[in-house]
């Protein structure tokens, strides 16, 4: 093979794609051709009697559910934005209310908090993990502090013993978003009922899922019921179910179909798989990327498992060479070009800081008066680039993010990254200057 880059009209590494995801097997389709044939493919009714919390297959995933890792209350919900919008009302946030955030994370972390006009601020992360780093989580607290929304990103768990020390001391409640992270533990405990309340994300690109969906989980009975209270119009509800507090019981239609759960029935018995095949693979990729300097393979924290939901890799230009962009552009063009994202080799960074976006900067999210930032009038919010530079450098400079760690990808076609990391690495002479 000639040696020369395929960027510079060399003979790539690799031409064939990349197997995409196959998710939904046969079992999947018979079990919604059953709830089919019952015709009952939503059982919910938003009023007092037996199917305000569902139909059988609602109520069968739950179970399900809760039974595989020990929770006590598991609720489905249509998504799991919608879930964490209901964590965000059961937990009592109110208007003004202040929610600290990690700003590396899919946007519905953040602004799951201000549909009930709290407030998001971002805490910087931790450069190993790129999970919200507890040091600075101290320093976002003020007397406004409700809560705090740890993401457990990428598929590993936070620091959650740091953080439940800060969160007694401050009397915050802490909502844990587990859509990364799917049947992990963090020191023996499965993440989502170790802070206060939390839940998991069943779209298509989750590890396992129902299309759209979601899944609250909690310890509390009383976090459970003003969940399903919102879930399901809960201001019809209160009065026959004699709930005392009826704050943020006003309710929605977050419901899942019996369709849905059907598919959550047999998807819940393909996670083990998946997440055992993709540490294998982690593995196996970690072990070969740690032979180049410059590229830093994911780091497991001691005590912690990883769903590699994505799989990170530190990137150190000063070492490699040259800047990220043009390492993943050398990078790229060894492989065919992708029909879909997954199968892109490497990605420069993850989401953008949320609080780039315009309704941070501008302040402007309810409405046109700066709702609910207006809420405290004499507080300065700062939202300004620079104010998580932890952040800001792994997003531009140095995260590379891959997601090859999948379920239709081989230690075969590992190879064939690991050979085409090689190659640029070996003539990286020829990308200086371009
Ligand atoms: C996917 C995801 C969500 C949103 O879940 P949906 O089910 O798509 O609404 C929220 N947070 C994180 C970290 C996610 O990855």
């Amino acid at each position: 093979m000639s040696k020369k880059l395929a960027i510079n009209g060399g003979t790539p590494v690799r031409t064939k794609k990349f197997d995409i995801r196959k998710t939904i097997t046969e079992e999947d389709k018979k079990a919604v051709a059953e709830v089919m044939d019952s015709g009952d493919i939503s059982m919910f009714f938003g009023s007092p009697g037996a199917f305000w919390l569902g139909g059988s297959k609602v109520k069968e995933f739950e179970n399900n559910w809760s039974k595989k890792f020990g929770f006590k209350h598991s609720i489905t919900v249509n998504s799991w934005t919608t879930g964490l919008m209901a964590c965000i009302g059961a937990v009592g946030i109110e208007p003004g209310d202040e929610v600290i955030c990690t700003p590396y994370t899919m946007s519905a972390s953040a602004t799951a908090a201000i549909f009930y006009g709290g407030i998001p601020i971002f805490a910087d992360i931790d450069p190993k993990t790129f999970n919200i780093d507890p040091k600075s989580i101290e320093k976002c607290i003020s007397p406004r502090t409700k809560a705090i929304m740890v993401v457990h990103i990428f598929g590993q768990p936070a620091d959650m013993d740091a953080i439940m020390a800060i969160a007694r001391k401050h009397n915050l409640k802490v909502i844990e978003d587990c859509a990364q992270t799917p049947g992990i533990r963090y020191k023996g405990r499965y993440v989502g009922t170790i802070g206060d309340i939390g839940g998991f994300s069943l779209n298509y690109h989750k590890h396992i899922h129902t299309g759209e969906g979601g899944i609250i989980v909690t310890e509390n009975d009383e976090l459970a019921q003003k969940c399903q209270l919102i879930r399901n119009h809960g201001e019809n509800l209160v009065a026959s179910l004699g709930v005392k507090d009826i704050s943020n019981t006003l309710g929605s239609n977050y419901r899942l179909t019996e369709l849905q759960a059907a598919i959550g029935n047999v998807q819940i018995t393909k996670l083990d798989y998946c997440l055992k095949h993709r540490a294998k693979l982690a593995k196996y990729f970690s072990d070969k990327l740690s032979k180049f300097p410059g590229l830093t393979p994911a780091f497991v924290a001691e005590g912690s498992e990883h769903a590699y939901y994505q799989y990170p890799i530190k990137f150190d230009e000063n070492i490699v060479g040259v800047p990220r962009a043009t390492f993943l552009k050398a990078i790229a063009a060894e492989f065919p070009k992708p029909d879909i994202w997954e199968q892109t080799v490497m990605v420069g960074g993850y989401v953008a800081p949320l609080y780039w976006a315009p309704m941070y900067q501008t302040q402007t999210a309810i409405g046109k008066k700066g709702f609910p930032w207006s809420v405290n009038p004499t507080v300065k919010y700062n939202y300004s680039r620079g104010i998580c530079p932890v952040v800001e450098r792994m997003h531009e400079k140095e995260m590379i993010n891959s997601p090859m760690i999948r379920e239709a990808v081989t230690e075969a076609d590992l190879d064939d990254v690991i050979n085409a990391i090689e190659k640029v690495i070996e003539n990286i002479g020829e990308l200086k200057g371009l």
